[in-house]
């Protein structure tokens, strides 16, 4: 994995989800404890590049270099 996620930050903004070049990001069906429903990363896709971390306003992303 390259990006953990705080998912529990996440306030379904999408900034992220148009940001990430490889169209990795995506959101969750399942609603998180604060009513949003979070992204998703599909490990798949990513490639590590931290575009998401530097974008997201709310802190969401961890690059993990794993
Ligand atoms: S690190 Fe890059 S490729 Fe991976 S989810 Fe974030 S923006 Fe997309
Ligand atoms: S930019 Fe951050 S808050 Fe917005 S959808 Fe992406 S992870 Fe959620």
């Amino acid at each position: 994995m390259k990006v953990k996620l705080r998912q529990e930050r996440c306030k379904e903004c999408g900034i992220c989800v148009d940001a990430c070049p490889k169209k990795a990001i995506s959101f969750s069906d399942e609603i998180s404890i604060t009513g949003y429903r979070p992204v998703v990363v599909d490990d798949d896709q990513c490639i590590g590049c931290g575009i998401c971390y530097t974008m997201c306003p709310d802190w969401v992303f961890e690059i993990t270099g794993e």
